[in-house]
């Protein structure tokens, strides 16, 4: 009889060969013929807890984008929540689908499939969803957080990332400039949402020259105003003279076309998978001598927070603390790029990844 290796029925680019090219336990396909739910969930790693990370409703053209991006972003929460110090795995959740079309049913429908995973995942919220919407998964399951205040949770997490990511570009600073003040220093952020209006606040409050832009320009106008910071139009920011750039919209900024044009020492933002090519960029911002606090270690306040809710006896201090860390976890990892001369990016997996089998081994005696 012919034997067949499973190995040989991985195809590249087939969904096998994506979860075993990154590593993934699980993909799951939720599905709900009456409410419309199209929904994937990707659980990367538990080997230190729970795989922890939000959902994210999105139209998405095509499944393999879906399928792509969940892969993608639950990975990056594994090394995200590991650097962190946190004792919790890396999941994420994608909705396919158009944001308006959520509703009680179509929400608590999801809430039940995340329910069915018995705690292997826990859901937060993400780009289009909020904290009221995780009220209504959270009456179908416990394995979620985010909720609002008033429901005992622990409120909107991006004032708590935008001050990782402060501090996480003070320690950015001091690797490229010989200090982490951030006086004086020009900073160009691109997005003035969540992340970009608390991080524009820290820098404005320390004396820097910030610059901002939005693609929406009623939104750019008022934090110019309340902050004092000068906007400018999302064309110029590529092209622009300053020390620091801090991409705090989408990701995939940084690529072929962006590294040629960025004339700044300092890359530190909170927006998530700001590489388009993790390695390709990354060594690219390495040969160029740009500085790049990596984006999953720096934007981890959100999940700090987050994480500090579902695992109980929330403290904001403590939270602020552990945000606090992000600074010498930055320096550290800027210090491993120069040492072993290899992009940052590559640096802090291979931290987080040392932290993963060391703790993975702990587990092992019963
Ligand atoms: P948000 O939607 O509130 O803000 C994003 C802003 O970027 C919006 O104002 C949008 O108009 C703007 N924008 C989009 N495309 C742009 C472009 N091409 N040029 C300029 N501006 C553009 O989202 P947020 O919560 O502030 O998150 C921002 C980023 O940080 C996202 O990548 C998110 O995944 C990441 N992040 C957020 C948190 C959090 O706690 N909110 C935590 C970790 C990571």
């Amino acid at each position: 009889m012919l034997e067949i290796k499973a190995s040989e029925t991985v195809k590249e680019g087939s969904i096998f060969g994506q979860i075993t090219t990154m590593d993934h336990e699980q993909l799951v396909i939720c599905h709900d013929q009456a409410t419309g739910l199209k929904a994937l969930i990707g659980i990367h790693n538990t080997t230190l807890g729970p795989a922890l990370g939000g959902t994210r409703m999105w139209p998405y053209a095509t499944e393999s984008e879906a399928i792509t991006d969940v892969l993608r972003l639950s990975r990056g929460m594994t090394f995200k929540n590991a650097l962190a110090g946190l004792n919790l795995g890396g999941g994420k959740a994608v909705i396919i689908g158009d944001p308006r079309l959520k509703n009680e049913a179509f929400l608590r429908r999801f809430g039940r499939f995340v329910q069915s995973l018995g705690g292997r995942y826990v859901t937060a919220e993400d780009v289009n969803m909020k904290t009221s919407d995780m009220e209504y998964i959270a009456m179908e399951t416990r394995h979620v957080t985010g909720l609002p205040e008033i429901k005992g949770g622990a409120g909107d997490p991006s004032p708590v990332t935008a001050y990782g990511v402060y501090v996480g570009m003070k320690a950015a600073a001091k690797k490229a400039f010989g200090s982490d003040s951030l006086a004086g220093k020009r900073i160009g952020v691109q997005g003035v949402g969540q992340v970009g209006k608390y991080l524009i606040h820290h820098l404005i409050k320390e004396g820097a020259e910030v610059l901002i832009t939005d693609i929406f320009e009623d939104k750019v106008k008022q934090v110019a105003l309340e902050t004092g910071a000068v906007s400018i139009e999302p064309s110029m920011i590529y092209d622009l003279e300053m020390d620091i750039y801090a991409p705090c919209a989408l990701g995939a900024t940084i690529n072929d076309e962006t590294i040629d044009r960025l004339k700044c020492a300092v890359i530190s933002g909170g927006a998530n998978n700001q590489l388009q090519d993790e390695s390709k960029h990354g060594q690219m911002l390495l040969d160029k001598g740009i500085i790049y606090a990596p984006d999953f270690l720096i934007n981890a306040g959100g999940v700090i927070n987050v994480g500090a809710e579902y695992l109980g006896g929330y403290n904001r201090d403590i939270v602020m603390q552990q945000t606090e860390k992000i600074y010498d976890t930055c320096l550290i990892t800027l210090e491993k790029s120069e040492t072993e001369k290899i992009p940052a990016q590559q640096a802090a997996i291979a931290t987080a990844k040392e932290r993963i089998e060391a703790i993975g081994k702990v587990k092992l005696p019963f």
